[in-house]
């Protein structure tokens, strides 16, 4: 029997953090996690030809949250970066989210901020509160935009229509009336200049915290005395599914590489509404800055069945989870943090925060100062 104060299921940010946070405090931690890496969907390695890539689809670090930046950057310093995606719509590529340069290029116009205003406000269909995605787009850009750039691309990735999702999917993505063509507005953008799989190594190759990969949760039950659990896998799981398996959506990725092609895209990513399985194409030298000859891309292609990465944001699945999130308030012997865990559509800096108070309850929770 392996004796530890806490058993972290899941090496991904959640777990990671939680792990850190609990053996600065002195706490004896066990991090186990079934893949054969640490870092979760944020993995990123050098493949084959010596590019740096994501192994689970591009991610990029953005974040508004001061503490969750600083907290952050003890482990890693930063390469200042601002993602800039295009759309491949009506055979070109044209600036997404919509901005002016979008609707100047689509209508063959040369408008203002004014004149784009008074297109928008034309085109627009308000339905008072918007409680679907479908309600934040039509009311933002009309059906003819929503057609062209939300419809089709938001069927692929999860599935379902527009108006099977809740408002706040489509909220993620503003439309905006000047020329400014970042993805995210958000106050701290950045990558790790060292990638993201060393931020884990730094936070969990520390005094208190041993790591055990292919590990299953099922499998380590038996044979680990602990006090407290950390679990960030999927909640149903945990659960035996007892109130049905909660819907995830998947993705298979494809990567790529071009031999003595320094760059194949004007931008990292490439979104692709209407054409083509996949949703985008991401060139991970533009994230990651690194110098090569040649360059490599991954292309997500969505799908239902597979790895479980995104919790689906519909009425529906909601309904589901928040019977599980019931079940899960009256384990006073688990904390459940963590995109899978809560069932929530969180970003990284989303997930850092969660686990960052997490652990707060944690420490609380064992009478641990500090
Ligand atoms: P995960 O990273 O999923 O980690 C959970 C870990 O638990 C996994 O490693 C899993 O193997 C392990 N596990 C589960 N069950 C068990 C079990 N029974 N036993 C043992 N181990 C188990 N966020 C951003 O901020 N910016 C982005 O650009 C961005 N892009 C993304 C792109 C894609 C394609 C995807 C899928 C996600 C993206 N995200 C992005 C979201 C980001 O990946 C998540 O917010 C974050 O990685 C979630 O961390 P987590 O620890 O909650 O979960
Ligand atoms: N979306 C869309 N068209 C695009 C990009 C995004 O309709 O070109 C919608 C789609 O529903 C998507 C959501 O906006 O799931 C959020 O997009 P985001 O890029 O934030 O998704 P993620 O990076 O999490 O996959």
């Amino acid at each position: 029997m392996i004796r530890v104060d806490i058993l972290v299921v899941g090496a991904g940010f959640a777990g990671a953090v939680m792990a850190e946070r609990l053996a600065a405090v002195g706490l004896r931690v066990l991090v186990i996690d079934r893949r054969s890496h640490v870092a979760g969907n944020a993995y990123d390695e050098t493949d084959s030809h010596g590019v740096l890539v994501h192994r689970y689809g591009p991610h990029i670090f953005h974040t508004n949250s001061e503490r969750v930046f600083r907290y952050l950057s003890r482990f890693t310093s930063w390469r200042p970066y601002e993602h800039r995606v295009r759309a491949y719509v009506r055979g070109r590529l044209v600036p997404f989210p919509i901005n002016l340069d979008t609707l100047n290029a689509l209508y063959g116009k040369s408008w203002g901020e004014a004149e784009a205003r008074a297109f928008l406000e034309r085109v627009r269909v308000r339905r008072g509160h918007p409680r679907t995605s479908e309600d934040v787009v039509l009311g933002a850009v009309g059906p003819e935009l929503c057609d062209l750039f939300y419809r089709n691309y938001t069927r692929k990735q999860w599935g379902r229509d527009l108006r099977e999702l809740k408002a706040s999917v489509a909220a993620r993505i503003p439309v905006r009336l000047n020329r400014d063509d970042r993805y995210f507005e958000d106050r701290f953008q950045a990558m790790p200049r060292e990638g993201y799989t060393a931020i884990f190594h730094r936070m969990l190759n520390r005094d208190g915290v041993e790591v055990a990969l292919e590990t299953d949760y099922r499998e380590a039950l038996g044979t680990v005395d602990y006090r407290h659990l950390v679990y960030t896998g999927p909640i149903d799981e945990f659960f035996g599914c007892c109130y049905g398996p909660l819907p995830y959506r998947s993705l298979r990725f494809e990567h790529l590489h071009y031999a003595g092609v320094e760059r194949v895209q004007p931008v990292a990513t490439i979104n692709y509404p209407n054409d083509c399985e996949y949703t985008r194409v991401t060139e991970f030298k533009h994230l990651t800055g690194q110098k090569h000859s040649g360059t490599s891309l991954v292309r997500e292609y969505p799908q239902a069945e597979g790895e479980p990465y995104y919790p689906v944001p519909s009425d529906d699945a909601m309904e589901q989870a928040r019977r599980y999130e019931k079940l899960a308030r009256q384990r006073k012997d688990v904390t459940f943090v963590g995109r899978l865990a809560e069932y929530r559509y969180y970003n990284m800096d989303q997930v850092v925060a969660a686990a960052l108070k997490s652990a707060e309850k944690v420490k609380a929770l064992l009478g641990v100062d500090g």
